[in-house]
C-alpha cells in the first residue's frame, strides 16, 4: 500500500522515518495477548494496528501468547483468539508463538544477570518488600538480601528451580536502583515461584518470568522492531529498555504506546467479562451481548465492519471513550449496503382477505436488495391469509399512523394494495384477526380508482412461510460507565438486555438461511441466523442492530 495516498497516524509516520532512514529494513510487529480470557473490541483496536502496520508496510505480524502466568490461562483461550484473529482477516507470521517457548533462554538470561552482578535472589516477605520499595513520592531502600555473592544467588535459583521452597518465600530480583523516581525501576522481580502447571509446559518450571522480564526479551528474539502497547506501559519503558540494554540480546526492538480503546455502555476488561461469564449474567464468551470479537460474531457484526470502526477511531496517544453509536453505525453501514433483505413478522397478527379465492397461490417475486442486482431476487407466496404485525394495525387512528386502520388502504410490501374492514376480538377484547380485501389490480400499480395508500407494511403468507425464534438485544449496561460507578460494576447491568419472541414469522426463503447469515427484515432492523452449535436444529435470528442510526444523524453537517 501507498502511504502517500493518507494521513498518516503517529506511528505510521515513526515506522516511515526508521525505514526511510535505514534504521529498519523490514517492520515486524506482534500481537501478544495473554490467554486469560476472549479477545474484546479492545483487543480489535490492538489487532488492527499491529497487522494493519505489517501490511501498509509489507511487514510481518507475529501472533504470541504471553503466557507467563499459569494460574489464570486455558487452551480454550488459546483457541478461541486463533479464531478471533483469524475471522478478522489476519494472518500471522509463521507458526503461532508463545512466550512459554522462550522459557529456557530467559532462564540463561535471569544467570547471566546474576553473573553481570545485576540480579539476586531476595527473601523479603512481600509485606516487607512493599515497605522497602517506598512510594511515588519516596525513594525505597535497599533489601538486606541484596549483595548476596554471584554463587549464593546462582544456587539459591538452581533451587528455586528445582522446587526446593515455597510460593512466595524467595524471589528473584533486578539489582538497579531503590531509589530511582520511577518505582518500575526499584529493584523489579524477575521470576516468581509457581508449582503450577502450564498449559504448554507442564510441569516443567516451577519459577515463572513476570511480564516484565519476559515481553521484551520475547521482542528480541523475535526480531520485533515496533513493540505496540497501550499507554498504561509507557512508565515500564524504562526497564523494557534497560533488559535489552544489559542483556545479550539478538536484536534491539523498541517500544511505542498508544491510547487503549474504551467504549461507553461497555466494559473492556477480562477480569470483568470473566465475571459476567462465571456469574452467568450471560450465556457464554460469545453471548451475543457480550462486547467480545466472538460475541459480536454471534451477534452478526462481519469483520469489515469491526476492521472499519478501528479505522475510524484512529490511533492516538491519548485514551479517550469512543461512543458505541459509532461501531453500531459501522455494523449497521456494512448490512445496509450487503444484506439481502426479507419480510418478517415479530408478533404476528392474521389478516384474511375476503375477496381472495380460497384456493388461489400466487408467487410473487421481490428483489434482494434494492440497489444491488447481484443479490438474488426472492419468491413470496401469497394467499388468502397474510400475517401482519400486530403494531401495524389500529381500529382508528389519526393521520400519522400511515399503517392500516378500518377503512383506509395500506400496501402490502412486493404485494396488493389492501383495506380493512372489521377487527375480530376475543372475549377479552384483544384482537385476533383482521378482515380486509385486496384492491384488484394493484401489483406494481395505484388503485385505478386514485386513492393511493398512505404506506407500507411488511406481511407473511399464512400458507407457507418460516416460524422461528428471534431474540432482540439492548445493552448490557445502563450506564454510560459502568467501570466507573461506584460500587459494583455489575449492578448496573440492564435486567432488560435480552427479550425472546418464540414465534415470529418470515417469508419461507428464510428456512434455507446458513447460520451467521445477516438479512434486514424491512422495516424491523437487522438479523442474522444463529450460528451457536446450541442452536443447529433451530431456527433462532438474532436481532444485530436496529434500522435507525443515531451517530450518523448527530454527526450530520
Ligand atoms: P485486559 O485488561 O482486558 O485483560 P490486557 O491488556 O491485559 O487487557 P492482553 O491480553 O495483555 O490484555 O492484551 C493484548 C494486547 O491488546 C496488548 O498489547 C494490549 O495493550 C492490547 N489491548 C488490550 N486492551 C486494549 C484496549 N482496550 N484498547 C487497545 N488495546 C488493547
Ligand atoms: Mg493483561
Amino acid at each position: 500500500m501507498n502511504t502517500e495516498e493518507k494521513t498518516l497516524n503517529f506511528l505510521e509516520h515513526i515506522i516511515k522515518d526508521d525505514i526511510e532512514s535505514g534504521k529498519v529494513t523490514q517492520l515486524a510487529t506482534r500481537f501478544p495477548p495473554e490467554p486469560n480470557g476472549y479477545l474484546h473490541i479492545g483487543h480489535a483496536k490492538s489487532i488492527c494496528l499491529n497487522f494493519g502496520l505489517a501490511e501498509t508496510f509489507q511487514g510481518t505480524c507475529n501472533l504470541r501468547f504471553d503466557d507467563t502466568n499459569p494460574t489464570k490461562e486455558e487452551v480454550e483461550y488459546v483457541e478461541a483468539i486463533k479464531r478471533d484473529v483469524s475471522w478478522l482477516g489476519y494472518n500471522w507470521d509463521g507458526e503461532v508463538k508463545y512466550a512459554s517457548s522462550y522459557f529456557d533462554t530467559l532462564y540463561d538470561w535471569a544467570q547471566y544477570l546474576i553473573k553481570q552482578g545485576k540480579a539476586y535472589v531476595c527473601d523479603l516477605t512481600p509485606e516487607q518488600a512493599r515497605e522497602y520499595r517506598g512510594t511515588l513520592k519516596q525513594g525505597g531502600k535497599n533489601s538486606p538480601y541484596r549483595d548476596r555473592s554471584v554463587e549464593e544467588n546462582l544456587s539459591l535459583l538452581e533451587g528455586m528451580k528445582a522446587g526446593d521452597f515455597d510460593e512466595g518465600s524467595r524471589v528473584l530480583r533486578a539489582k538497579i536502583d531503590m531509589s530511582h523516581g520511577n518505582i518500575n525501576m526499584r529493584d523489579p522481580i524477575l521470576y516468581r515461584i509457581r508449582k503450577q502447571q502450564h498449559h504448554q509446559t507442564g510441569d516443567k518450571w516451577c519459577i515463572y518470568p513476570t511480564y516484565d522480564f519476559a515481553h521484551g526479551q520475547e521482542d528480541a528474539i523475535e526480531g520485533i522492531t515496533h513493540s505496540i502497547c497501550t499507554l498504561e506501559f509507557a512508565d515500564h519503558r524504562p526497564l523494557y529498555e534497560w533488559f535489552i540494554e544489559h542483556l545479550p540480546v539478538p536484536t534491539r526492538p523498541q517500544q511505542y504506546e498508544f491510547g487503549r480503546l474504551n467504549l461507553n455502555y461497555t466494559v473492556t476488561s477480562k477480569r470483568k467479562l470473566k465475571r459476567l461469564v462465571d456469574e452467568n449474567f450471560v450465556d457464554g464468551w460469545d453471548d451475543p451481548r457480550m462486547p467480545t470479537i466472538a460475541g459480536y460474531r454471534r451477534r452478526g457484526y462481519s469483520p469489515a465492519s469491526i476492521r472499519k470502526f478501528c479505522e475510524m477511531i484512529g490511533v492516538t496517544k491519548s485514551d479517550g471513550v469512543v461512543d458505541v453509536a459509532m461501531l453500531e453505525h459501522a455494523i449497521r453501514d456494512d448490512l445496509d449496503k450487503n444484506a439481502p433483505r426479507a419480510m418478517c413478522v415479530l408478533r404476528p397478527l392474521k389478516v384474511v382477505l375476503t375477496n381472495y379465492p380460497e384456493q388461489k397461490r400466487e408467487q410473487l417475486t421481490a428483489p434482494g436488495h434494492p440497489n444491488r442486482d447481484d443479490l438474488a431476487s426472492r419468491e413470496l407466496s401469497f394467499s388468502r391469509e397474510v400475517f401482519i404485525d400486530q403494531e401495524d394495525f389500529r381500529e382508528e387512528a389519526n393521520k400519522k399512523f400511515k399503517r392500516l386502520v378500518i377503512g383506509k388502504r395500506v400496501r402490502l410490501r412486493n404485494a396488493y394494495v389492501i383495506e380493512a374492514d372489521e377487527a375480530i376480538k376475543d372475549d377479552n377484547g384483544n384482537i385476533v384477526e383482521v378482515r380486509a380485501h385486496i384492491i384488484e389490480n394493484t401489483l406494481g400499480k395505484d388503485p385505478e380508482d386514485g386513492i393511493k395508500p398512505k404506506g407500507v407494511i411488511q406481511w407473511v403468507d399464512a400458507a407457507d412461510h418460516a416460524e422461528f425464534e428471534v431474540r432482540l438485544y439492548d445493552r448490557l449496561f445502563t450506564s454510560e460507565a459502568p467501570d466507573s460507578e461506584e460500587g459494583d460494576f455489575v449492578e448496573h447491568i440492564n435486567p432488560d438486555s435480552l427479550q425472546v419472541l418464540d414465534r415470529c414469522l418470515g417469508e419461507k426463503g428464510l428456512l434455507e438461511a446458513a447460520p451467521g447469515q445477516s438479512y434486514q427484515f424491512e422495516r424491523e432492523g437487522y438479523f442474522c441466523r444463529d450460528s451457536s452449535s446450541a442452536n443447529q436444529e433451530r431456527l433462532v435470528f438474532n436481532r444485530t442492530i436496529g434500522l435507525r442510526d443515531s451517530w450518523a444523524k448527530m454527526n450530520q453537517k
